[in-house]
């Protein structure tokens, strides 16, 4: 009976997260370079932009896990990938997916693009069942990706477990998991930092449930730890911690190895290293253009993220 109720409760909220996401309405480019955010927005992509050609290979089939409104498609075009898979939970955000895709979005006054690679997008929870009925016709992939999307999926164990089994089970041994996610961590410092359970700044808050109010959560479960995430202009829905020791050893029970996880500040100053990607960075524009800078509440957010990369065991 406990479990009937609390499983509702699970879909209720992961229902919350899929209407959240299906509403958010197509920015013109104007509203975008307008956003508050924009700087954070930029550097966001810039991150999945490195991420991408750095494991990326010309060729490549790409699975990307909670795809959203096919943001990355440019990014994937530009390393030469040779077949895209893209799902989400959101019906609206496939939707944007496909007419992106299709070059017809220019009523939002974005460039109208033609991708040369073959794509099929479809509409799916990537957490709640296996998936590799629903692509058997295109797996193995060389590629999986899953960015600033996979804490949907730590609500539950059995979620958690079942979004690593889709990853290992669709990768072709040797195959490279990308993603980005919130760094519990650093979220779990601000939190005792904080007087109560909300903490945030101009553009962002965080709130945690009242059970979480002793903040100690060495002893708890390390899944469903919920909280309520703000971003002003982009998320208003509630979203799980993801201890990140627990989940690299999770995702090695699923064959899939750590290469590296970073904090995003120290990922940007790792990877701004590089000459290829300071170009992108400057003509992104991320951390500042002729116009603005980032502002210190942006790069604040930014600090809440990682970034990792796994690789399936070779058999
Ligand atoms: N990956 C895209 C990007 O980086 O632009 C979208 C990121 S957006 C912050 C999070 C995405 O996760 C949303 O599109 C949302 O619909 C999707 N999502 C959340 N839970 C999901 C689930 N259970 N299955 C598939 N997609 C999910």
């Amino acid at each position: 009976m406990k479990r009937g109720y609390q499983q509702f409760l699970e879909d209720e909220t992961t229902r919350k997260v899929a209407d959240h996401y299906s509403a958010r309405t197509n920015q013109t480019l104007e509203e975008r370079e307008a956003s508050p955010i924009i700087h954070l927005k930029k550097l966001n992509n810039w991150i999945k932009s490195v991420l991408i050609q750095l494991y990326t290979r010309p060729g490549d089939h790409v699975l990307d896990l909670a795809c959203g409104k096919g943001g990355d498609l440019i990014k994937w075009d530009k390393a030469k990938v040779g077949y895209y898979v893209g799902i989400d939970i959101a019906q609206g955000s496939i939707q944007d997916c496909q007419a992106r895709y299709n070059g017809d979005a220019d009523q939002n006054q974005r460039r109208k693009k033609k991708f040369s690679f073959p794509a099929r997008l479809f509409c799916r929870d990537c957490y709640e069942v296996g998936l590799d009925k629903a692509l058997e016709r295109d797996a193995p992939f060389d590629i999986c990706s899953c960015q600033f999307a996979l804490h949907y999926s730590w609500s539950t164990e059995p979620r958690a477990r079942q979004a690593l089994a889709n990853v290992s089970a669709l990768l072709r041994p040797g195959g490279t998991f990308i993603g980005t996610m919130p760094n519990a961590n650093v979220i779990v410092k601000k939190l005792r930092e904080a007087q109560g359970l909300k903490f945030g700044n101009s553009v962002y808050w965080i709130q945690f449930d009242e059970e979480h109010a002793h903040k100690k959560f060495r002893s708890s479960s390390p899944f469903g730890i919920k909280y309520k995430f703000h971003l002003k202009d982009a998320v208003d829905c509630p979203e799980w911690l993801v201890p990140f020791h627990v989940f690299k050893s999770l995702a090695s029970d699923y064959g899939l190895e750590l290469v590296f996880v970073k904090n995003a500040h120290e990922f940007v100053k790792e990877y701004l290293q590089k000459l290829e990607f300071v170009e992108l960075m400057t003509k992104l524009g991320a951390l500042g253009d002729g116009n603005s800078t980032m502002s210190k509440d942006e790069w604040e957010v930014a600090s809440l993220y990682l970034a990792f990369a796994l690789r399936k065991r070779p058999e």
